[in-house]
C-alpha cells in the first residue's frame, strides 16, 4: 500500500521532479532536503509572504535556526497555515525574539547539574545522555533552543566515554535516557556503538531512546534500525507526538515496527497555546495514540526556555485538561502533567485535587462526576516499623545491605529509621544565624 499522499507528490517535485516514492521515503532524502530558509518555506507552502513577513522571519530564523523536513512540510494545511498546528510548531513567529525577564536559555540547569560531557544527573537512579545536538525538525518550542543548531553539541564516541566512565563508576545509575538533539539522527552504526557501550555495563537495567522520528520523519523507523533496536530487551522508546493530526499512516506504520519488535512506546507531549490547548484535541490524541500501542507518558507544561511566550499556558489549563481525561477515558490513556522545575528541580506533577477534605480515619473524596464519598480508613492498622533490618521483617523483601539505598529529601522525614524532621535550605538565614552565634 503506498502512503504517498497527493500533497506529498507536488510537494517532492518543488524540491526535483519526478520524485517516487521511494525516494521520497528515503529518510537520507528527507535530510539532505530539510527546509532551512525563508524562501524555501515560501516555496514549499506555495505562499508568498509579504516583504514585512520575510524580514520577520529572516530576524527570527537568524537567532533560532530554521529546519523542517520535507515530510512534517508536507502535513501543512496551506489554505489555512497560520493555524496550522503542524506550521506552528515548524516555523517561527516574530514572538520568539521577545524574551521575558523571567524566560532562561537553560530553564532546567541541564548544564549545571552535568558530571560529564553530555550527561545530566539529576535524579538518584537515573541519567540523561544527550548524544548528539542534531534533529531533522527544529521544534519551534524546544527547551534546548539555545543549542539548536549548535555543531558543538556533536558528540564523537570518544567524546562521550567521559560520560560512559561516570556511569560505571556510579553503579545507583539503573536508567539511561539517551536523548539530543534527535538520538537517530545518528546512524545505525554509531547509535549500536552507543547502545552496546551502555549494554556493556551491568548496573545498567534499563536504556531510553527519546526521538521526535516518528512524528516529524517516521521513514528514519527503517526495517533495519528496527531488527538493531529489538536486539536489546530492556530498551524502551519516547517520542513526541503534540497533534492528532500528526498521527498519519506513515507515522503510523512506524509505531507498529517499533511495537512489533516489542519496544514498549510512550509519548511525551507538550502543551502549547495555540496548538494543542484544548481537551478535545488532547483527548483525540490520546485515544489515537493508544490505538497505535503508545502509552501517553508525560504532558508538558511548556518551560521557562527563551522566546517560548507565546507558547505558554497558564498550568490551569493543564489541570483542566487532566480533569476532562481521568475517569472519562481509559486510565492508561491519560498522561501525567508535569511542570519541569525551573533551575533543575525535576518534574513536578500536577493533578486536579480529588481529595475533598479529611478527617480521623475518614477521607471525603470526589470522583470525575463530581460525586463525593467517604472512604472509611482501619480503626486499627499496626504499620510495619522499618529500620530496614529485612531479615527481621514479615515482608519477606529480603534486601541485601548493599542493595540499601539511602533515602532523600521528603521521603527522609517520612521513613522511620531516621531522626530528621526538617528539611531546611542551607542558606537559610536564621540558622546561619543559629551558627553564627555558636
Ligand atoms: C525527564 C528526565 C529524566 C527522566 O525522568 P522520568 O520521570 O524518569 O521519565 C531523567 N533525567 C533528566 C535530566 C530529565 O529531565
Amino acid at each position: 500500500m503506498s502512503i504517498y499522499t497527493e500533497t506529498q507528490e507536488k510537494l517532492a517535485n518543488k524540491i526535483d521532479n519526478n520524485i517516487d516514492y521511494k525516494t521520497w521515503t528515503d529518510w537520507k532524502w528527507q535530510l539532505r532536503n530539510t527546509i532551512k530558509t525563508v524562501q524555501g518555506m515560501s516555496e514549499i507552502l506555495g505562499v508568498k509572504f509579504s516583504e514585512e513577513e520575510e524580514k520577520m522571519y529572516h530576524m527570527v530564523i537568524d537567532k533560532f535556526p530554521l529546519a523542517v523536513t520535507p515530510y512534517y512540510a508536507s502535513l501543512i494545511d496551506k489554505n489555512n497555515y497560520k493555524d496550522d498546528p503542524v506550521f506552528k510548531q515548524a516555523f517561527g513567529t516574530m514572538n520568539e525574539l521577545d524574551v521575558e525577564n523571567y524566560e532562561m536559555s537553560d530553564p532546567l540547569s541541564e548544564e549545571s547539574d552535568s558530571p560529564a560531557k553530555g550527561l545530566t544527573h539529576r535524579y538518584p537512579d537515573r541519567v540523561l545522555l544527550t548524544v548528539t545536538g542534531m534533529c531533522s525538525m527544529y521544534c519551534r518550542h524546544c527547551t534546548r533552543k539555545r543549542k539548536v543548531g549548535d555543531n558543538d553539541s556533536n558528540m564523537s564516541l570518544e567524546d562521550l566515554e567521559d560520560a560512559f566512565t561516570y556511569i560505571e563508576d556510579h553503579p545507583e545509575v539503573r536508567d539511561v535516557l539517551v536523548s539530543g538533539g534527535d538520538p537517530l539522527m545518528l546512524s545505525d552504526r554509531k547509535l549500536k556503538m552507543i547502545l552496546d557501550r551502555i549494554s556493556s555495563i551491568e548496573h545498567v537495567e534499563v536504556i531510553r531512546i527519546g526521538t521526535r522520528m516518528p512524528v516529524v520523519l517516521p521513514y528514519r523507523i527503517t526495517d533495519e534500525l528496527v531488527e538493531m533496536l529489538g536486539q536489546y530487551d530492556n530498551l524502551w522508546l519516547n517520542t513526541h507526538f503534540n497533534h492528532p493530526r500528526e498521527v498519519t499512516d506513515s507515522s503510523k506504520k512506524a509505531l507498529k515496527k517499533l511495537s512489533k519488535v516489542g519496544i514498549p512506546l510512550g509519548n511525551q507531549s507538550v502543551l502549547l497555546a495555540g496548538v494543542n490547548d484544548c481537551p478535545y484535541i488532547m483527548k483525540s490524541l490520546v485515544h489515537m495514540l493508544t490505538k497505535n500501542r503508545v502509552r501517553p507518558y508525560y504532558l508538558y507544561q511548556c518551560d521557562l526556555a527563551e522566546g517560548l511566550s507565546h507558547f505558554r499556558t497558564p498550568i490551569s489549563k493543564g489541570i483542566e485538561i487532566i480533569e476532562s481525561l481521568r475517569g472519562h477515558t481509559s486510565g492508561f490513556a491519560v498522561p501525567v502533567y508535569v511542570v519541569d522545575a525551573p533551575g533543575g528541580g525535576g518534574k513536578i506533577p500536577l493533578n486536579p485535587n480529588y481529595i475533598v477534605t479529611w478527617a480521623t480515619n475518614k477521607v471525603i473524596l470526589r470522583n470525575y462526576e463530581g460525586i463525593i464519598c467517604t472512604y472509611k480508613e482501619p480503626d486499627s492498622y499496626e504499620p510495619i516499623f522499618c529500620d530496614r533490618d529485612c531479615d527481621e521483617c514479615t515482608l519477606e523483601l529480603n534486601l541485601s545491605p548493599e542493595e540499601y539505598v539511602p533515602e532523600i529529601g521528603i521521603e527522609k522525614l517520612i521513613c522511620d529509621n531516621n531522626t530528621e524532621t526538617t528539611l531546611t535550605p542551607s542558606c537559610n538565614e536564621r540558622q546561619i544565624r543559629r551558627s553564627d552565634d555558636g
